[in-house]
């Protein structure tokens, strides 16, 4: 029998939404962008083959100097990897020894727990206030080593102002790494908050903001010498060279994105009123999705339903507030029509 560490046997692994194979599907179910960024795509379209002969830049350091000129910061204070689950990874890795504590939310991203788990580090999940807002006393008082908010949260889509997440970081020692791979579809970000602590980091994504998730390029904006310890144990390419090359093509486009992020907001805003007017309870949301409580409904049922239709949504249960929500993703315009209209069947059925 092969001997596998104990944290290991133990872990239930994270399990990814489904990837249905095929095509017809809405797919409204991993919080994917409508539409990728065309520069990218052209980017792709011109790639020199040849080059795959190649490692790829070990720092993705022209990646690296870009997002530091879009976000007015130096290099050395961006690391890149390969999608933000990389340096949510390698952030556990730098900053938790085994009897340290992750602290984060309950709910909050799924993932932060599982790669806690696997380097054997014990995950502090403090429930969520009325309205999921932030426990922002039991957070400052949680002792640990690293504290996570996904901010926008996952699955609430619930917005802290940065106000809240300033006390979190001045209150120290956990380092605060704020989770914003939801951020462009939101109204503020903790951005400005770089300059004014040391104790402070925020992770962000192509997946969402450009619509790459399937290139995997995802980064983290935090002190020089956090990032320092990140560059050390990242893997030595960790971010391949199609996706270093497609990422920056899209950083090229700032206005093709901004575009996108508008037309999400507002079809959010859409189907947000649509589902209240069928009397379903939908939570405030910053992010490119909507978590939606089915009231008397089953949601496990409606979601059955959907998927009959070849519609996929998410069910996130683990909290007794999220148990009977639905996290639907927003789409195309024509997306959401189809959505609202089979939402409506299996309401009336
Ligand atoms: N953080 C949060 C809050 C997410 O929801 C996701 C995507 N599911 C990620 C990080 C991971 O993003 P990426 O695709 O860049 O790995």
């Amino acid at each position: 029998m092969v001997r596998i560490r104990p944290n290991i046997q133990r872990l239930r692994g994270y399990i990814p939404g489904k990837q249905p194979a095929g095509d017809g599907w809405i797919k409204l179910n991993t919080n994917e962008s409508p539409a990728a960024s065309p520069a990218a795509l052209q980017a792709l379209a011109e790639l020199d083959a040849d080059l795959l002969r190649r490692y790829p830049d070990p720092t993705s350091a022209p990646l690296r100097e870009r997002l530091a000129d879009v976000y007015g910061l130096t290099p050395e204070q961006v690391i890149v990897g390969n999608g933000a689950d990389d340096i949510i990874n390698i952030l556990i890795r730098a900053i938790c020894d085994p009897e340290d504590t992750v602290v984060t939310t309950n709910p909050a991203y799924a993932l932060y727990p599982i790669l806690a788990g696997i380097q054997g580090v014990a995950v502090n999940a403090i429930p969520l206030g009325p309205g999921f807002s932030l426990p922002l006393a039991e957070l400052q008082h949680a002792p640990g080593a690293l504290t996570f908010i996904t901010n926008p949260n996952n699955p609430a889509g619930t917005l802290y102002p940065p106000a809240q997440i300033a006390k979190l970081a001045a209150a120290g020692p956990n380092l605060v790494a704020v989770d914003e791979a939801y951020a462009e579809f939101a109204d503020s970000n903790c951005l400005d908050l770089l300059t004014e602590s040391d104790n402070l980091c925020i992770i962000r994504t192509f997946s969402k903001s450009y619509g790459l998730a399937g290139l995997r390029v995802g980064y983290l904006l935090g002190p020089p010498d956090l990032v320092a310890a990140l560059l050390k144990i990242k893997d030595s390419y960790n971010v391949n060279r199609v996706a270093q090359m497609a990422a920056l093509a899209a950083l090229g486009d700032g206005d093709w994105a901004e575009s996108m992020w508008a037309d999400v907001r507002e079809r959010r805003q859409k189907l947000a009123g649509d589902l209240a007017d069928l009397g379903l309870t939908v939570h405030p949301s910053g992010a490119n999705f909507l978590l939606v409580d089915f009231g008397n409904a089953s949601a496990v049922a409606v979601q059955a339903a959907l998927e009959k239709r070849r519609i996929l949504v998410r069910h996130l249960g683990g909290s007794s507030d999220t148990e009977n929500c639905l996290r639907i993703t927003i789409g195309s315009a024509d997306e959401m029509q189809r959505l609202l209209g089979s939402i409506k069947e299996c309401l009336d059925t």
